[in-house]
């Protein structure tokens, strides 16, 4: 009979979180930062990472850097690469997580709204990938994570912009994931239901200014969505992002993995 090893092995990994200032970002930066790896941290302004505490920079003893770097920007995201290059010497997780939403019936859809969300939710991940793949191609190893979305896979009302985003997203990572597939790199797509952050605290406002519902009404709409009638934590994001890193998920490639208590089933 052959015995097969499940030692659960820990590899530290540097990390780089896009969008880490709030929400899903914030909870994956402290979250893998405890479970002891190196992390960089970024959002537009890295002023709005000091709730993450001191870094690398001010306490040689942290294993956390943090910068600025607006997904739109090449000129951030270069600065970023060379930032972790000096210190690092490059990364191998990256976690596509920056990301915004809006809506409107698409017939009331104003050019600069899909400008925007397609520019900062796909663009935007392209342009950070293709910086940093080419590093991991060179050391053979890496892990690419896009925070997609359920909109990614599915239809979702008035959200034409943000649904073509997320759709787009997973598009992105499909082809990604058989181009590093001969090597041990792997993409994958976490696409959440509504998760509680501000993201979707703007959603039930807009709910309530829109149809005049209270607050606890807006909620429950949203809550509705989902079979287990309630919100995704943050912290179940973090969950599965952790599985994905680890060593032993390197046959899990190309997959949209939902975290949504069963509202789409694909
Ligand atoms: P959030 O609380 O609104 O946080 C969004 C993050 O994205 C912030 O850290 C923000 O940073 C950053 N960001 C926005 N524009 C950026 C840009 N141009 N460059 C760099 N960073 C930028 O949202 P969240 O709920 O945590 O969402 C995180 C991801 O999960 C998004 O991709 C979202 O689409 C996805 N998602 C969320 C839900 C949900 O219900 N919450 C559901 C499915 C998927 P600054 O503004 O500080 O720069």
């Amino acid at each position: 009979m052959t015995h097969h090893s499940v030692s659960a092995s820990f590899t530290p990994r540097r990390i780089l979180i896009t969008g880490a200032s709030r929400g899903i970002g914030a909870c994956l930066a402290q979250g893998l930062l405890a479970q002891g790896h190196k992390v960089i941290a970024t959002s537009r302004r890295s002023s709005d990472l000091d709730f993450l505490g001191p870094d690398l920079l001010q306490d040689p003893n942290r294993s956390l850097l943090k910068a600025g770097l607006d997904v739109c920007k090449s000129e951030t995201i270069e600065q970023v690469a060379e930032l972790v290059d000096q210190h690092w010497g490059g990364i191998d997780v990256l976690i596509n997580n920056a990301g915004i939403a809006d809506s409107a019936p698409l017939h009331k859809t104003p050019d600069e709204m899909w400008d925007r969300l397609i520019e900062i939710n796909l663009t935007g991940c392209f342009k950070v990938t293709r910086r940093f793949l080419g590093d991991m191609k060179r050391r053979e190893y890496g892990r690419v994570i896009f925070i997609s979305s359920i909109a990614g896979l599915s239809g979702c009302l008035y959200t034409s912009a943000y649904c073509a985003s997320k759709h787009g997203v997973i598009g992105l990572m499909r082809a990604l994931a058989l181009e590093v597939a001969p090597t041990s790199i792997t993409a994958n797509a976490i696409c959440p239901g509504f998760v509680e952050t501000d993201m979707a605290h703007d959603a039930m406002d807009q709910i309530t200014s829109s149809t005049g519902r209270s607050e606890v009404e807006s909620r429950k709409a949203l809550e509705a969505f989902s079979p287990q009638k309630r919100l995704i934590q943050p912290e179940e994001i973090l969950h599965l992002t952790q599985f994905l890193i680890a060593d032993q998920a390197k046959g899990i490639n190309g997959q949209a993995l939902t975290v949504d208590g069963g509202q789409v089933m694909h």
